[in-house]
């Protein structure tokens, strides 16, 4: 039996901005920094639109990390609070957007490295998610049960990147068995039961292992690509009429394409749909995540292979939390002001 998480009905969505600094290239080519955050952790992000324009642009988030803010920083504010609501039951969504080369795989993924069997100053949400956890369950004695699955897609298709064989295409399908919200199931996904952090981050780097191999060999995978790392808590728990159920939580950790992959409005976009250039999942997610928000009733979470995927996490009883991720460099201005106002539509 499962257990039911008492009184959250709404859809809760929290948009957050983290700036990196100037890169070494961004750095030599003299391009200005045009974006200003208004603290280490502020809420304001502020772009100057050079002399041609009309003044400033101001943009209000939940959150606006600068260039100063370290990894410790975006998981203390953003990520640990979601381990709670994950583990009292909820399905959790992080989400990483932005242009690429901007920080999104450095802010989910980051250092990797377990040798110390510590944390890096540099790990990512991903790595210090799977220590937190495993330090609060190993202390509090519940019975528990741990498991991961990590998956690309690309091309609107599915990839196990924890199962041993090589190309392991998956198919998704619609889940009748249950009632209430609709899921779905992908058959054959690759389910790891973890019984520690460093379990987890081994699957997380021989997984980022995997694709980077595939996009040696495909320059634009790892920019057109989606990879989900989900976690998913077991707990057993004593419900209101003291019989034993279980608590399922899920914690889906999303590094999107990039958001180039999006065009912009019109016949240029008509022509970039037609020549395979606009990024159908990418699209369809700000198409969900804006019906969320307006309360529409139609979300068409059956438009694309991610929002299917993703569609028992996305509405209803869920958390989500998009990190849009920036360049503070005037060469990527255009890209910036696209994905600020992507990520301001959301929330
Ligand atoms: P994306 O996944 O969005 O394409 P990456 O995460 O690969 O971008 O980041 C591009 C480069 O910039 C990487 O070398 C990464 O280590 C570095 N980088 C990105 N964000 C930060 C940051 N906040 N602090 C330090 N280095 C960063
Ligand atoms: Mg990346």
């Amino acid at each position: 039996r499962e257990f039911e998480v008492p009184g959250f009905e709404e859809t809760n969505i929290t948009v957050v901005v983290r700036c990196r600094a100037r890169n070494e290239r961004e750095v030599k080519e003299n391009s200005a920094v045009v974006v200003r955050a208004d603290a280490t952790k502020g809420k304001l992000v502020e772009l100057s639109m050079g002399p041609n324009a009309l003044g400033d642009k101001t943009y209000n988030f939940d959150r606006v990390f600068s260039p100063a803010a370290d990894q410790s920083m975006v998981y203390e504010d953003v990520v640990r609070p979601i381990i709670e609501d994950m583990l009292a039951g909820l399905n959790c969504t992080i989400f990483a957007y932005g242009q690429t080369g901007t920080g999104k795989t450095y802010t989910m993924s980051g250092d990797m490295n377990t040798n110390s069997g510590l944390l890096p100053e540099g790990a990512g949400i991903i790595p210090r998610v799977l220590y937190s956890l495993f330090n609060k369950l190993d202390g509090d004695g519940s019975e528990n049960t741990v498991k991961c699955s990590f998956i690309e897609l690309y091309n609107e298709e599915l990839r196990d990147l924890i199962a041993r064989e090589e190309n392991t295409k998956l198919k998704i399908y619609d889940d009748t068995s249950r009632k209430g919200h609709a899921t779905t199931i992908v058959q054959g996904m690759e389910e790891s039961h973890i019984t520690s952090a460093v379990q987890g981050i081994k699957l997380l780097q021989s997984g980022s292992q995997k694709r980077q191999v595939a996009s040696t060999k495909c320059n634009d995978l790892s920019s057109r690509s989606h990879t989900v790392f989900t976690i998913t808590t077991y707990i057993k728990k004593t419900g209101e009429d003291g019989e034993d159920c279980i608590s399922i939580g899920k914690l889906n950790l999303v590094d999107l394409a990039g958001s180039e992959n999006i065009q912009r409005s019109g016949a240029e976009n008509k022509r970039a749909a037609e020549a395979g250039l606009i990024n159908k999942s990418l699209l369809t997610l700000g198409r969900v995540i804006n019906a969320l928000v307006d309360h529409s009733p139609h979300i068409p979470y059956r438009e694309s292979k991610l929002t299917r995927l993703l569609q028992d996490s996305l509405g209803g009883r869920t958390k989500t939390c998009i990190i849009a991720t920036i360049s503070p460099s005037r060469v990527n201005l255009e890209e910036t002001i696209s994905t600020l106002d992507y990520a301001f539509r959301a929330k």
